[in-house]
């Protein structure tokens, strides 16, 4: 249970990855939206709702909802998410910031929490080739909307959910923390 407002597990479908060696993963894609006493969060995104198959190998197998539809049926609209945790930078936590058919936010009221670390590493991997999973349009967008707010390590979003840099998955990974 989460100890302060509302948790809810939101579906952005599934992702089906062909691997070199022959096998396949499939990935869920399931943000987390927070309804805290003063705010909604949502701790990451999920994918850019206006995806068009631009990793060769990978397949969306999309929700039966679309995410505003999910939120609607909370009673919200992606205008009231106040803020976005983004974990990382990977298409299928970061990607559903940006719309890129629309070349739009997805939540024009929000502050995008990311590490500076992630973008810069995102954009390093992307010149030399090396990341399949970032898209460079939306880092390009990250660093020059004035929504996205660049952390240096742990920080606090209010009293009730700290953030902590984990690095591990990748070197600017995050974590929120309830309390
Ligand atoms: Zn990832």
């Amino acid at each position: 249970m989460f100890p302060f407002g509302e948790a809810h597990e939101l579906d952005f479908g599934r992702l089906l990855i062909q691997r070199a060696n022959g096998g396949r993963l499939l990935l869920p894609v399931a943000p987390c939206m927070l309804r805290l006493t003063q705010r909604v969060v949502l701790v990451d995104a999920g994918l850019d709702p206006g995806l068009a198959d631009r990793v060769e190998g990978v397949e969306w197998q999309r929700p039966v909802r679309d995410l505003a539809a999910q939120l609607e049926a909370l009673g919200l609209t992606l205008d009231d998410v106040g803020d976005v945790v983004l974990t990382h930078l990977h298409d299928d936590h970061g990607g559903g910031v940006f719309d890129r058919r629309r070349e739009a936010p997805v939540f024009p009221n929000a502050r995008l929490h990311v590490q500076e670390l992630a973008l810069w590493q995102g954009l390093d991997r992307a010149a030399r080739g090396g990341e399949r999973f970032v898209s460079p349009v939306l880092l390009d967008w990250l660093l020059q909307t004035p929504q996205a707010v660049h952390h240096h390590g742990d920080w606090r979003l209010c009293d009730e959910l700290a953030v902590t840099h984990t690095g591990g998955h990748t070197p600017g990974h995050q974590i929120a923390l309830a309390g």
